[in-house]
């Protein structure tokens, strides 16, 4: 543990949304002081850090500074070019490493990665070429789904094909970019585990979440969740692998599909705390981020026992069509609460934050959560 990096010191956070910003808060609760990079100012991350550089990923020369003035840097946005994460490593370490990044930050490679571990990944084919889609159809069928191979989340870059015709057009509509080609997997349920690894190799998983997605957006998460004994095991030594095989050190998602057949397939991994996991911030002794400051400071990691059964629904951009919500109501749910995101402008799909609701049972939690959101129209 001598070279821990302990509290007093100024921790770096690469990306400055909501990620970032609940992890300078709990960093921030134990003392540590934050500096963030990325291109926006006045940023969910920027309001609640030390100091804020307003700076492209690709400047390189302002990277360096900011590199300079921290102890260790961590990221909440995973699309951080090559080049800045090296340039950071060449001054204090980067955690989860640039290697982590390298694997995640394409579908094919992660999904290549993975399978070639051994471990159940979703039926997949690359797509580089006008052949490769042809190939990759053929033997996969329809339906399925084509993803753009980089930079897509929240369902962007995605097309669902329900006739090996529309797949060319598609490919064109998805700007004939590399791309990853999926069976569609007629699921029972989404889950996903997010777990930690500390730089002894330490590992600690939260109980697994079950998420509800609308619109390919993450709308509901019920922790724990209600899912057989054996796949609880399963998502966790699945996990447990994934940490081992990319040397992770800091936080990391897994989100599976949860099939009819009772088998867990890797959809994505997200190398950072994840949505799914906010409810550990009100629902567990040491929330996600915590977890994150402690793995990237080499502290030894903290419990993840759960305070009570617990439910999170996204607030999104969505709620402000008919102006501000109702704060007031919403604050009358005395078992709930309430996360906004600093964000200043409400999108369409915008994540702007989040309720998390506390109950004796998962079905309470969950109406609870459901019922304080519609408050809020
Ligand atoms: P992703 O961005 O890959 O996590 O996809 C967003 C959401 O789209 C997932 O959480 C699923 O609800 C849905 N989805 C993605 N890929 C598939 C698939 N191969 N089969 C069925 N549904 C999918």
């Amino acid at each position: 543990m001598s070279d821990a990096i302990l509290p007093g010191a100024t921790l770096g956070m690469l990306g400055s949304g909501q990620l970032g910003r609940m992890f300078a808060i709990a960093a921030r609760r134990m003392g540590y002081r934050i500096h963030v990079l990325s291109p926006d100012q006045d940023s969910p991350t920027g309001q609640v850090a030390d100091r804020e550089y307003v700076a492209e990923y690709e400047d390189l020369e302002a990277v360096r500074e900011f590199a300079q003035g921290v102890s260790v840097v961590s990221f909440e946005f995973e699309n951080v070019p090559a080049s800045t994460t090296e340039t950071v490593g060449e001054i204090v370490p980067v955690r989860p490493g640039g290697h982590v990044l390298h694997v995640t930050q394409n579908r094919n490679r992660e999904k290549t990665t993975l399978s070639e571990a051994g471990l159940p990944v979703t039926p997949f084919a690359p797509v580089r070429s006008e052949e490769e889609l042809r190939v990759a159809v053929e033997a996969l069928k329809t339906p399925g789904v084509l993803k753009t191979a980089g930079g897509g989340y929240d369902g962007k870059g995605q097309r669902i094909i329900q006739a090996a015709s529309e797949a060319l057009p598609m490919w064109e509509d998805l700007g004939r970019q590399e791309a990853t080609y999926e069976a569609f997997i007629d699921f029972q349920g989404e889950c996903s585990l997010v777990a930690a690894r500390g730089v002894t190799g330490e590992f600690v998983a939260y109980p697994l979440f079950e998420n509800e997605h609308a619109n390919h957006i993450l709308d509901v998460t019920l922790c724990p969740a209600r899912v057989p004994q054996q796949v609880r095991e399963d998502a966790e030594q699945i996990a447990r692998a994934i940490f081992e095989i990319l040397d992770v050190v800091g936080v990391l998602c897994v989100e599976y599909f949860w099939t009819q057949d009772d088998r867990l397939l890797i959809n994505e991994l997200a190398p950072r705390p994840h949505n799914s996991g906010h409810l550990t911030v009100d629902a567990h002794l040491t929330c996600q981020f915590e977890q994150q400051v402690r793995a990237v400071c080499g502290l030894p990691l903290g419990s993840v026992r759960q305070h009570r059964p617990s439910a999170m629904v996204n607030l999104l951009g969505d709620l402000w069509e008919g102006g501000e919500p109702d704060w007031k109501s919403v604050a009358a749910h005395s078992t709930t609460k309430l996360h906004l995101y600093g964000k200043h402008e409400a999108r369409i799909g915008r994540k702007m934050g989040h309720l998390t609701a506390l109950a004796d049972d998962i079905e309470s939690a969950r109406s609870n959560a459901l019922a304080a959101r519609e408050t809020l129209k």
